[in-house]
């Protein structure tokens, strides 16, 4: 927290803005728009929403695209399960497409080949993409788009975990024909639980919001000509992002600065690779960072290495399981090269948040380093 947050929530409460809308709501907009689309030209017209949750955003997202029933949706498979389950809220199936190994994130190749074997296929275009920038490490996503307008397919940028993150220059969540933010407690900012739609223009910001509150038609009386959700952001909530957004620059400092000294000392230590922007292209906001571990130089599995930091009060996690392996999935097609799957039997996300210091990083390191080291002392 920056201090700032509980001053706009004192506002809203002297106001009695205790509603999902109101003062905070629209400056919070404007903050993030400051943030993701003012001064870039490529952006311009673009208009941000902001809602109850990111799963929210990409539920919208979906409405707005004409998903529905018996439709289909390219999703990448290695992500949080929040990207995949609004496509089956619209009963439409998501079609998952494998990784590739520099950034993590959705092949374009592989998406490209994908697409043509379900129009072979089922005899239709899949409706809409869903790619994601998995723990802030921005995707291909202009190759993305590329594969998106030659089949005339629109993309949804899940930039949930990618706040600050920018590929080329230009912010993740700005490229897809919409892009979705996430400020659940757990991401780069909070608004203790929210999300955002980045729109292409302000006519589908003003159905968004739309759908987002009930899909109350303009009549005196409450006329209904489409299935509402109950979405957006409230008036509380986004006083909260609006302290919070004071210290984004921050926040995007620490996580950086963690992530340069982790490369730095994971560079020398054989069989651990720190995950760090594959290309100049990428500049990741590094929200979580992740290594990746060789059982084979290492002697020790990912598991390994999470029991030891556990025994010591440290937390560490596997990567996302990929969707295509989530049992709930079981019957989605998948495009697959066994990059999400070899990451997930080898990966980590290693400390990373706000309050962990550059001591704690340092400790973290050397228990790694140790606990390899112990392993191999004792098969010699
Ligand atoms: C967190 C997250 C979401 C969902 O955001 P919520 O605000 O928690 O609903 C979607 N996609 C990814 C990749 C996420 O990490």
């Amino acid at each position: 927290m920056s201090g700032e947050e509980q001053r706009f929530i004192n506002e809203a409460f002297a106001e009695e803005w205790v509603v999902p809308l109101g003062p905070n709501v629209d400056g919070f907009e404007e903050d993030l728009k400051k943030f993701l689309i003012d001064g870039d030209p490529a952006s311009e017209g673009k208009e941000i929403a902001a809602l109850s949750a990111g799963t929210a955003a990409i539920h919208l997202a979906l409405v707005l695209l004409g998903v529905g029933r018996d439709d289909e949706v390219m999703c990448q498979s290695f992500t949080f399960a929040a990207s995949a389950n609004p496509v089956v809220y619209q009963g439409a199936t998501p079609v998952f497409v494998d990784s590739e190994p520099g950034s993590w994130n959705m092949d374009p190749v592989l998406l490209d080949e994908a697409i043509a074997d379900r129009v072979a296929k089922t005899g239709r275009k899949p409706k809409a993409i869903i790619g994601v920038h998995l723990y802030g490490m921005p995707a291909r996503i202009d190759e993305i788009c590329a594969v998106g307008e030659k089949w005339g397919i629109p993309v949804v940028e899940d930039a949930a975990e990618a706040l600050g993150s920018t590929y080329k220059g230009r912010e993740c969540g700005t490229f897809g024909r919409y892009g979705v933010l996430s400020f659940n407690g757990n991401k780069m900012i909070t608004t203790s639980g929210g999300g955002a739609l980045i729109c292409p223009d302000a006519e589908s910001k003003k159905r968004a919001i739309f759908f987002a509150t009930q899909a109350r038609e303009p009549f005196p009386y409450y006329q209904h000509e489409h299935i509402g959700f109950n979405y957006r952001l409230s008036n509380i909530s986004a006083g909260i992002g609006r302290g919070q957004m004071t210290v984004l620059a921050d926040h995007l400092a620490h996580h950086r600065r963690l992530a340069a000294l982790y490369e730095e000392r994971f560079r020398d230590v054989e069989g651990i690779t720190y995950h760090s922007n594959p290309t100049p292209d990428c500049d990741s906001n590094y929200w979580l960072s992740t290594i990746e571990i060789d059982p084979e130089i290492t002697g020790c599995t990912p598991e390994d290495i999470r029991l030891h930091l556990a025994a010591l009060n440290v937390e560490t996690r596997p990567l996302w399981k990929p969707m295509h392996l989530q049992p709930v999935f079981a019957d989605a097609p998948a495009y697959v090269n066994g990059v999400s799957e070899h990451l997930f039997g080898r990966g980590l996300c290693i400390p990373s948040g706000p309050w962990v210091t550059e001591e704690d990083a340092e400790m973290v390191v050397r228990e790694i380093v140790y606990r390899i080291s112990s392993q191999s002392a004792s098969l010699t």
